[in-house]
Order: structure tokens, then sequence, then C-alpha cells
């Protein structure tokens, strides 16, 4: 670790005004820093009440915590301290003002206390993407997965994997260097394929989870499509209402969706209103249009909303490569239509996974609809305890890993030694890649950009 490496300091807390403020310092010059601004540095991993003062003139800032972490035992690795500070704008301020003028101390950039964890080896890849998960989580399955995660689950299999094939290549290795000496035993080549097919089958069964790893950390895409006025967003809102756990409504990326993020028993779902889908000469519209098809068209659920009253057969046209998403038709106003058959339109009903008979205004048949919802989810994360793979990401790789353990094996025992050492060297980098072992550096920027300054 270089001296010269700078000292970063940030506030990894919540947005001011707040209660407390957590300004934290990483790097060399740590120690330092608490002496100019506190005039000590405490006992190691003790709270210390202190008084904070401006180096310059010896004001007083605040009165504060206090922590000292001395390398190497650090979440970095590296000397770290942390003050507790009066949460104001105006201590904030100050504090990193002060910090600031300090020699060879500077503000983070995104994600760099996290990045320092990494360089000196006190997380993995995978675990500094569980800490991003576990920040970003909304509802709890998503936590325990990111905990998982960020505990080493996917780092520390993959990287038992990649010892595995290191092993294996070590064989095969060692028969292309000592071929002629009488002491290496001819047979090498076979025992490092019958291990490689061995891990070939464990990571191919991790990775047929169907995506479900992938949808627990995105959410569950529950469509609501229908034809203009059916009582789309009506629906959209009771449901939202109903759960009451709105986690962050914001607009879709087209005018013509609207997601809203719910916990549905603890289960994360996006609802997609694709609010009127319809024919239009306006190109605008088309676009926006084709936008909305395409995000319900790739949904786990498409609830169809039609209007009971209506004769109109509901429309929907079940592309054959979206044979994963279900559909369910869902008759809304039912309390327009009295006594009547809601069921007019029995003939398309057998499209449908299930069928539900709905007011969205009123409220009937909603709790049945949200029963299903719940039942459903349920069962689609039912494995989810399990589940390894938890970003496209780690699926590439491992993709990879098992498209390289099969040309290797496709080489078979009498195969070319040189070619099975290759596709097992490549398998192996692979792993490598997923934990963050080998050439990373292009990958690092992409995962550390999304975290936020002071983590
Ligand atoms: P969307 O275009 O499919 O999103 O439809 P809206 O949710 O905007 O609803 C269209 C109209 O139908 C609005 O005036 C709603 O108040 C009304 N509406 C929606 N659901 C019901 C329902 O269950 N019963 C009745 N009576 N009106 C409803």
């Amino acid at each position: 670790m270089s001296k010269d490496r700078p000292t970063i300091f940030a506030l990894s807390s919540g947005r001011p005004p707040a209660a407390i403020a957590v300004v934290r310092l990483c790097g060399p010059r740590a120690g330092r820093a608490l002496e100019k601004l506190i005039g000590r540095v405490p006992e190691p991993r003790h709270a210390a009440l202190a008084r904070v003062r401006n180096p310059a003139d010896g004001e007083t800032i605040d009165e504060a915590l206090a922590l000292w972490f001395p390398a190497p035992r650090s979440e970095t690795g590296e000397d770290m301290a942390e003050l507790q500070l009066h949460g104001g704008q105006a201590v904030i301020g100050a504090v990193l003002g002060a910090l600031g003028r300090i020699e060879g101390c500077r503000p983070a950039e995104p994600g760099e206390f996290t990045r320092r964890a990494f360089i000196n080896g006190r997380l993995d890849l995978t675990e500094v993407e569980g800490l991003a998960d576990l920040i970003a989580a909304e509802t709890p399955a998503q936590r325990r997965q990111a905990f998982r995660q960020l505990k080493g689950l996917i780092g520390d299999q993959a990287e038992a994997w990649r010892r595995q094939i290191v092993e294996a290549l070590a064989l095969v290795e060692a028969r292309i260097d000592f071929a002629d000496e009488a002491d290496v035993p001819e047979d090498l080549i076979a025992p490092a394929l019958g291990a490689a097919q061995q891990l070939r089958n464990t990571i191919a069964t991790a990775l047929a989870d169907g995506g479900r790893g992938v949808r627990l950390r995105d959410g569950l895409v529950i469509a609501i499509a229908g034809p203009p006025n059916a009582g789309k967003s009506t629906l959209l809102n009771r449901l939202a209402r109903r759960e009451a756990a709105i986690v962050s409504p914001y607009p879709g990326t087209t005018r013509d969706v609207i997601e809203v993020h719910l916990d549905l028993g603890g289960y994360p779902v996006t609802l997609l209103d694709t609010a009127g889908i319809r024919a239009s000469a306006d190109p605008v519209e088309q676009e926006g249009i084709r936008r909305a098809t395409a995000r319900a068209a790739a949904a786990d659920l498409v609830l169809w909303v039609i209007d009971s009253r209506s004769a109109e057969p509901a429309p929907v046209d079940i592309p054959e490569s979206q044979v994963k998403t279900e559909y369910w038709l869902v008759h809304n106003k039912i309390d327009l239509v009295g006594d009547k058959l809601w069921i007019n339109c029995e003939s398309q009903s057998a499209a449908y996974d299930k069928e539900f008979a709905i007011s969205a205004a009123t409220g009937a048949g909603i709790e049945a609809l949200i029963g299903a919802l719940l039942g459903y989810a349920r069962d689609y994360f039912a494995a989810t305890e399990s589940v390894l793979v938890t970003r496209a990401r780690h699926r590439n790789a491992l993709e990879e890993t098992v498209a390289a353990l099969d040309r290797a094996l496709g080489q078979g025992a009498s195969g070319h030694e040189e070619l099975i050492a290759e596709e097992l060297r490549a398998a192996a980098t692979t792993l490598g890649r997923l934990t963050g072992r080998v050439d990373v550096e292009d990958i690092l920027d992409v995962i550390f950009r999304d975290f936020c300054i002071g983590k």
C-alpha cells in the first residue's frame, strides 16, 4: 500500500439535514486528519467524544463521536476514521472544507471506499456487487439475497470451482511437460476430463434456475395491458394502494409506460401500466406503442384488462417466442354489469392461464386477484433461497465457463493435450473474472459507477 495514496473523505450518510451525519476518511493521512480536527487519535475501535475544530483558526465546529480503525483491520484494509457529527448542512460543509485543506486529502469519488476494499483484497467483485445490491434492496427477499452475496455465496463457490479447474489443468500440463519421463503416469488426461465433466454439470445446474436470481434482483415484471379505457390505470392505482408499499413510483422510459415498484409478500414486483395500447397514425405515438407492447411482451405476467361490458373479444396475440409469459384475463367494471354474465368472450378464455372478474373502481374481486398475484410471486421465487446467479454478468461468465469446459471435453481423452489445456485455462479465466481475480479493469468502472459517494 503506497504512502502517496491520497486520503479520501466523504459524507457517507444521507442527505442533510439529518440528526447525524457520518463523515468517513480512508488512507494514510486519516490519523493525521483526526489529529488536526480533534487533537488526537482515539483508541482503535472505541467511540470517543471529541470537539471538532477548524485547524485554520481553532474555532469549534461541532462536538462529535470519533472512531479510529487502523489498517489492516478496517473495511477497506487501510487506515480509516469516522466522525459522527450533527447532520446540518453548515456543520458538514465546515468539516468537509477543513478536510479538503489538509495535505494529501481529497473528496472521494463514487464507490471509492469500496473500490479500495476490493483492491486491498477485502472484498471480491461479487461481494462488491452484493454490497451495491444490499444498499439498493427494496424488499426483504432482495435484502436476503444481497446479503448472502455480500457474504461471498457465489464468489466463494466460483473460487472453489476455479481451483478445481486449475487442478485439472495441472494434470494436463504435467502430461504435456513431462510426457517423456518415465515416472509420469500415462493417463492424466482422463481424470482431468472426468473432473471437468463433473464441474461442467454442477455449473450447468446452477445456471438452470430460469433467471430467477436475476429476477429477484430486478423484480418480477407484471404488465397491465388491454384496450384504452378498460381501467388499467385504475387497477394499477388500486393494487399499488392496497399494497401500500410503493417503493418508488416513477414514469417509465416512455410516456406510455408507467412503472410502479411493489413489495408483494416480500418479493419485488414491477407493475407496468402500458396505458392505451391502441392503433394510431401518429408516428411518435406509434413508437410509444411499439415500446409499450415490447415491454409488456417481455413481462413475466400480463394482466389483460377488458371492460366486461364490451363484447369485443380480448385481442390477445400471444407471440410464440414469449411462451414463458403468463396471460391472465381480467374482466373489469363488473359493478356496471349487474347480474349479467361477465364472461362474454369464452372462446378467447382458453388462451389465458387464469381469469378474474373485478371492479377496479369499487374494489370488488380485488382480493382474489391480489391473492393470485401473491401466489404467483411466491411460486416464482420459491426456489430462490438456493439461487446463486443474480446478475447477467455472473450468468455470462458461468455460461462461458461451461462452453470452454464443453470444448475441452469435446477433445476427448485421445484429443489434443494442448487444446484441452487451452480450454481449461479459458474456463479458469472466466471464473476468475467473475470474482475479479483476473484482468477486470474494464469491468471495474461499470461496477463501481453505480455506487454512491461515501461508500
Ligand atoms: P385505462 O385507459 O385502461 O387506463 O382506463 P382508466 O383506468 O383510465 O379508466 C377508464 C375509465 O373507466 C375511467 O373513467 C375510470 O374511472 C373508469 N373505470 C375504471 N375501472 C372501473 C370500474 O371498475 N368500474 C367503473 N364503473 N368504472 C371504472
